[in-house]
C-alpha cells in the first residue's frame, strides 16, 4: 500500500479491525483514527462529554450520531490529517455517520472501504477471551496470555477484561453490528469504494490480503478520480 491513504475500516466487533488499522496506519505514515479509543480516552480522563460515552459504551449500545459526528469532524479537520491522510477505525457505523463522512470528506476523499470478514463465531470466541492492557491498550487472549499473568508484556500495565467484553454487552455490540453498520457494506459497494478481505489467519498474512484489496480498489478508481483529460 502506497503512503497518503484515506481508508475506513470496517468489520465485526474482534474482527481484527484495531490491530490491523494501526499496522496499516504505521505502513503508510498517516493517522490513525479510532472512535473507541477516542471515547476510552476521554471516559478515563472523566470529562462530561467521555462520561456520557462511558454510559453507552458499558452497555454495547451506539453513542449517539451527533456526538460521534461532531468528535469525527474536529479530528479530520486537523492539519496532520488534511496532510497525508487517515485510517478511520470505527467509524462510521450508521448510515447517518457514513452519509455524513462523505459530506466532510468531499467527492474522492476516501481510496477504500475495508472490510474484515470473519464469521460471527469465530469473532465471539475472540472477544470473550480478550483481555486488554489497561494502559497501552495492547490485546491478549486468555489463551495466549502475557509471559507474567496478567501483566502487560509491553508495559507491565494490568490486563484486564474490557467491561464492554462481557456477553450481554457482545450479544448488544454484534446485534448492534448487523442492523446498523452491516448494510454500510452495499453503500460502500455502491460508490465503488469496498475492499472485503478475509479476517480469519494469521495477523501477518491478514495484512498482506489488506494490501492488496485496498490497492485493488484503488487501482480500479484511478482513472476517474483523475478526470478527463
Ligand atoms: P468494538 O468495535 O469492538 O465494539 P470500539 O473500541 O471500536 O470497539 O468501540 C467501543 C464502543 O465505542 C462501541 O461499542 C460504541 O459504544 C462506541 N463507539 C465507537 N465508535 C462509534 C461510532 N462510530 N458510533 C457510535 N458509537 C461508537
Amino acid at each position: 500500500m502506497s503512503s497518503g491513504v484515506r481508508l475506513l475500516v470496517l468489520g465485526k466487533q474482534g474482527a481484527g479491525k484495531g490491530t490491523q488499522a494501526v499496522r496499516i496506519a504505521r505502513h503508510s505514515g498517516v493517522p490513525h483514527i479510532s472512535t473507541g479509543d477516542m471515547f476510552r480516552a476521554a471516559a478515563a480522563s472523566r470529562t462530561p462529554f467521555g462520561l456520557k460515552a462511558k454510559e453507552f459504551m458499558k452497555r454495547g449500545e451506539l453513542v449517539p450520531d451527533d456526538i460521534v459526528i461532531g468528535v469525527v469532524a474536529e479530528r479530520l479537520a486537523k492539519e496532520d490529517v488534511v496532510d497525508v491522510g487517515f485510517v478511520l477505525d470505527g467509524f462510521p457505523r450508521t448510515r447517518v455517520q457514513a452519509e455524513e463522512l462523505q459530506r466532510l470528506l468531499g467527492p474522492g476523499g476516501l481510496d477504500a472501504a475495508l472490510d474484515i470478514d470473519v464469521p460471527t463465531d469465530v469473532v465471539i470466541d475472540r472477544i470473550s477471551g480478550r483481555r486488554v492492557c489497561r494502559t497501552c491498550g495492547a490485546t491478549y487472549h486468555v489463551d495466549k496470555p502475557p509471559k507474567v499473568k496478567w501483566l502487560c508484556d509491553k508495559d507491565g500495565g494490568d490486563v484486564v477484561q474490557r467491561e464492554d467484553d462481557q456477553p450481554e454487552a457482545i450479544k448488544r455490540r454484534l446485534e448492534l453490528y448487523e442492523r446498523e453498520t452491516g448494510p454500510l457494506l452495499e453503500f460502500y459497494d455502491g460508490l465503488g469504494l469496498l475492499a472485503t478481505v478475509d479476517g480469519v489467519g494469521e495477523p501477518d498474512d491478514v495484512f498482506d490480503r489488506i494490501n492488496d484489496g485496498v490497492e485493488t480498489v484503488r487501482a480500479l478508481r484511478l482513472p476517474s478520480s483523475r478526470g478527463p483529460r
